[in-house]
């Protein structure tokens, strides 16, 4: 398989394979990169979209989809996205099975649903912005020989410890009583336990377990299941309020060459609302990759 595409879209749901299907009938080359089929899947019957004179399940309807997408040429990887950044070209680091490799792409599309994962932890909010983190590369920078912990026991939570390993004095992964899915290198501390609180006078000062063993740490980032939208939208440094990624009319985020698209920005969750975010999304990649290509055969 290439790795080198003009659109990369991370999800497969309504949103990604509309998009898909803008960008591969301007003939553009689009990867897909999803973890499962998304919201859809969970869906027993939607009979509230354009077409469907009788309801078919969600199940069918993604499958339809994805068929839709194969047919037009749209090459698709199964993988969790736990990485994105920008260097002259966009970067995605995907975990698979027990592996990881790194695509590359003019232009990124995150149509990545909804689906975030809170963390169990009592008093957590109150320390957001002081000490408490959703992004290892853009405030690791402010833990810099520091003890930070990461919330979370897979790879994405890995991943986010592997930025802060250079940088902080000690870095303590808490799996909050779940099971790693990932194996966990001798450089961290594993803390298995539930966390009971988060203390500090007006920061993160210290981690206190189910057991009452107390960790003295400066700062805490939350990296619980998979990398939300919000949290892969932050690495490249794009806007994000209250979660949501800023994106314009054209479904452009703050950052050049990405959107975004779908349940993932808000508003109304439905699928006749992600597929015409999908088509804005996609028309305005066709629209930033043709622009880029023309400067590159000046
Ligand atoms: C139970 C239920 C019933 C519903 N019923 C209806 C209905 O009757 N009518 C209706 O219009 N809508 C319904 N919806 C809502 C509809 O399913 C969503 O609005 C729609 O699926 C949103 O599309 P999306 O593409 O934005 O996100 P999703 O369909 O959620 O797709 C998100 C994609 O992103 C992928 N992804 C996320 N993070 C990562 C990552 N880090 N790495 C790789 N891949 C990733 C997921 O695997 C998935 O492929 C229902 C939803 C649910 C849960």
């Amino acid at each position: 398989m290439q790795n080198d595409f003009d659109v990369l879209i991370i999800g497969k749901g309504p949103a990604g394979i509309s998009a898909a299907l803008y960008a591969l009938r301007a003939g553009l080359s689009v990867l897909i990169v999803a973890k499962d089929a998304g919201a859809l899947s969970r869906a027993h019957a939607i009979a509230n979209y354009y077409g469907l004179e009788s309801a078919i399940t969600g199940k069918e309807l993604a499958q339809r989809g994805e068929d839709q997408a194969k047919k037009l040429g749209a090459e698709f990887f199964t993988g969790e996205v736990i990485d994105l950044m920008f260097a002259e070209k966009f970067h995605v680091r995907v975990k698979y099975e027990n592996a990881e490799t790194e695509f590359l792409a003019k232009s990124v599309i995150i149509a990545a649903g909804s689906v975030r994962s809170k963390a169990p932890v009592p008093g957590l909010d109150a320390f957001e912005g002081k000490g408490v983190s959703y992004c290892a590369v853009c405030d690791g920078f402010f833990y810099r020989k520091k003890n930070v912990a990461v919330l979370g026991s897979g790879a994405y939570a890995l991943a986010e410890a592997s930025e802060l390993l250079p940088l902080a004095a000690s870095v303590s992964i808490c799996t909050l009583g779940e099971k790693t899915t990932v194996e966990i290198p001798a450089d961290y501390a594993l803390e298995t336990e539930k966390i009971v609180a988060v203390e500090g006078e007006g920061k993160v000062q210290k981690i206190r377990f189910e057991s009452g063993k107390e960790i003295a740490v400066d700062g805490i980032f939350v990296a619980i299941g998979t990398a939300s939208a919000a949290d892969l939208a932050r690495k490249t440094g794009a806007a994000v309020q209250k979660n949501k990624l800023a994106v314009d009319e054209k479904r452009m985020t703050t950052v050049p060459g990405l959107f975004a698209a779908g349940d993932c920005l808000g508003g109304i969750l439905q699928v006749a609302v992600a597929v015409g975010d999908g088509a804005k999304a996609g028309l305005g990649a066709i629209e930033f990759v043709r622009n880029l290509k023309a400067k590159e055969s000046k």
